[in-house]
């Protein structure tokens, strides 16, 4: 297991674990800040097709806050694990949601799918091209993933608007 100091953070902590739908779930024994039930987490897990869920391997409901209190879910790159904080609860599904978002795109998609992406994201949104630095520019394109696959699971995504960013994660399903 390499070195990352969230994976640390994680390990000073106790859980309940439990599979859900193919998924290690390790909820907090410490739940005096959760205010979501495993229950929940299943249904929003529903949502996700089976090929997909077989893409995340852990999900970790923690107790602890990140240190940028804004922060409800991150996912840890190398190793794919979701991790979903205490104040996620206000938007638990789209935060699970843009969080597995992100794992598939690391696991998922192929590389000519990524770029594929990357060009429809360009034809739609053509606000992507002024990022000039070139990190950010990927960082926007990574976070637009995440969101257009929840947007999709949530029933929110304007195909009107996007049409062929639509196409796009339609063909994902
Ligand atoms: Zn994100």
């Amino acid at each position: 297991m390499e070195n990352s100091p969230e994976l640390d953070l994680i390990n000073q902590f106790e859980y309940d674990l439990q599979e859900i739908l193919g998924i290690k779930v390790y909820f907090s024994c410490e739940k005096s800040n959760l205010k979501f039930s495993l229950k929940e987490i299943e249904n929003i897990l529903q949502l996700i097709p089976p090929e997909h869920r077989s893409f995340i391997p852990r999900i970790y409901l923690v107790t602890y806050f990140d240190k940028n209190s804004e922060t409800k879910g991150r996912h840890l790159a190398s190793l794919s694990y979701v991790i979903v904080y205490p104040n996620a609860f206000t938007e638990l599904e789209e935060v699970l949601i843009h969080e597995i978002g992100h794992v598939l795109w690391d696991r998922k998609l192929s590389p000519s799918e990524r770029v594929q992406f990357y060009e429809t994201l360009l034809q739609e949104v053509p606000a992507t091209l002024r990022i000039e630095d070139e990190l950010k520019r990927h960082v926007f394109v990574l976070e637009n993933f995440a969101n257009c696959y929840m947007f999709f699971l949530c029933k929110i995504f304007d195909s009107q608007k996007y049409p062929l960013i639509y196409k796009f994660i339609l063909s994902l399903f």
